[in-house]
C-alpha cells in the first residue's frame, strides 16, 4: 500500500492514538476512491476518530477556489495550495473520455518562450498529496453527472521531472487498486526532455505512457524556444528516446505545438520524417492557444496541411484541436493571469520595513 508515503500526517495522527493499522488503510481509501474532501464523508473511520483528523490532518490539502466551464465542455479549476500559491488543473471531454490535465509544479523554470507558465518562474514543488488531489476533485465533479476520469495527463504546470519523486508517488497512488485504481495506459507524463530522467521513467515498472514537448527537429531553433535544448541536445534526447521505447516497447508521443512562421514550414515536416523514423514514435499536433507571449497559432488550413504532408512522408501523426477557448484552458494561462494580478507571495507577506534610522 502507497498509504504511508501518501498520507504520513494521518498516519502519524493514528500511531499517536493507538488507532489499529487498518485504519490507515480506511483513510487512504476515503481519500482516493471514496475522494472524501473532509472526514466528516469517511463514514467507515469512527466519529472521534474522524474529529480528530479534521482537526490535525484535513483531508483536503488543495482549496478549490475556481471552476470555469468552457462552451465545448471543458473545464478548469483553480486551487489555492495551504502557502497561498496557485494551481491549474483543466479538465476535457473528448467522446467517451474523461481527461484530466494536472500540474506538478508552481510555475516552471524551463522557461520555454511560449509558455505563459514558463514566464512565471518556479515557486516551488507540489507534493504528492497536491498533485493527486486535482484528479479527486474532477472526479468529484464529474461523479455529480455519473461520469469519471478516464485519462490523467501530466501537461499543467512544471516540469514532472524536476519533481520526479513527488510526481510518481501521486501516479501510484492513481494507479493504485487500493487508491484510485486507474490503469497506468491511461495515464501519460510529459517532459520538456531531461534525458537522465527519461532513462529512469523508462525503468519503471508500472506502463505509464510518456510524451516528449520537442516543438521542432532543429537543434538551434530549439535552443531559442526551449532554452533545456542548450543542455539536452537534440541528438542526446532522441538517444533517450531510443532507450525508451527501446527497454518499453511502448508508443512514445511527441509533442508538437504549432508555432505560426517558427516552425510550421515544410522543411519541418521533412526534418521531422527523418528524425522520428520508428514505428513506436508517434508525433501529436496540438493548435497553440494565444498567450501574451508574441507568439502566434498557425492557421487551421496550414496546421491541417502540416498533418497532410506529415502523415504523406511516413509520419504516425494527429492534430489535436485547441479546447476550453473561451476560459483560457492552454495549461499555465489561468493561473498566470491571476498571479500576474496578484502581489507576489514574498512581497505580501514580508515584514513591514524597519524605519530609516
Ligand atoms: S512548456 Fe512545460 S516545461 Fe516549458 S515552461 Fe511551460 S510548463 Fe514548463
Amino acid at each position: 500500500m502507497k498509504a504511508e508515503e501518501f498520507i504520513p500526517e494521518v498516519e502519524k495522527v493514528l500511531e499517536e492514538r493507538g488507532e489499529p493499522a487498518y485504519r490507515l488503510k480506511q483513510a487512504y481509501a476515503a481519500l482516493c476512491n471514496g475522494l472524501a474532501r473532509d472526514w466528516e464523508e469517511a463514514t467507515a473511520l469512527p466519529k472521534a476518530l474522524r474529529a480528530a483528523l479534521k482537526e490535525e490532518a484535513p483531508a483536503a490539502v488543495l482549496q478549490l477556489t475556481r471552476t470555469s466551464r468552457a462552451t465545448d465542455g471543458t473545464r478548469k479549476y483553480l486551487f489555492e495550495t495551504h502557502d497561498g500559491h496557485l494551481i491549474e488543473t483543466v479538465m476535457i471531454p473528448e467522446r467517451d473520455r474523461r481527461t484530466v490535465c494536472i500540474s506538478t509544479q508552481v510555475g516552471c523554470p524551463m522557461a520555454c518562450k511560449f509558455c505563459a507558465t514558463g514566464l512565471l518562474g518556479i515557486k516551488r514543488n507540489l507534493k504528492a498529496r497536491e498533485i493527486a488531489e486535482q484528479v479527486f476533485v474532477a472526479a468529484r465533479d464529474l461523479a455529480s453527472a455519473s461520469e469519471r476520469v478516464t485519462n490523467v495527463v501530466v501537461m499543467g504546470m512544471g516540469e514532472p521531472f524536476l519533481n520526479y519523486d513527488e510526481t510518481l508517488l501521486a501516479l501510484k497512488v492513481l494507479n493504485d487498486g487500493d487508491g484510485y485504481n486507474l490503469a497506468a495506459r491511461h495515464i501519460a507524463v510529459s517532459t520538456s526532455g531531461l534525458v537522465d530522467r527519461i532513462r529512469r521513467f523508462a525503468d519503471e515498472p508500472e506502463q505509464f505512457h510518456l510524451a516528449i514537448s520537442l516543438h521542432t527537429p532543429f537543434q538551434d531553433e530549439r535552443e531559442q524556444i526551449m532554452p533545456i535544448a542548450s543542455r539536452h541536445s537534440v541528438p542526446v534526447l532522441m538517444n533517450a528516446a531510443r532507450y525508451y521505447v527501446e527497454e518499453t516497447r511502448r508508443k512514445l508521443f511527441f509533442e508538437y505545438t504549432l508555432l505560426a512562421r517558427v516552425n510550421d514550414q515544410p522543411r519541418h515536416v521533412r526534418a521531422l520524417a527523418e528524425l522520428l523514423d520508428h514505428p513506436l514514435y508517434h508525433l501529436n499536433l496540438l493548435r497553440f492557444n494565444w498567450t501574451d507571449t508574441g507568439f502566434t497559432a498557425t492557421p487551421k488550413p496550414e496546421a491541417k496541411e502540416f498533418l497532410r504532408y506529415a502523415r504523406e512522408l511516413g509520419l504516425s501523426a494527429t492534430l489535436r484541436p485547441s479546447r476550453g477557448q473561451d476560459i483560457d484552458a492552454a495549461c499555465g494561462q489561468l493561473a498566470a493571469k491571476d498571479l500576474a494580478a496578484r502581489p507576489p507571495l514574498a512581497v505580501s507577506l514580508r515584514a513591514k520595513p524597519t524605519p530609516a534610522r
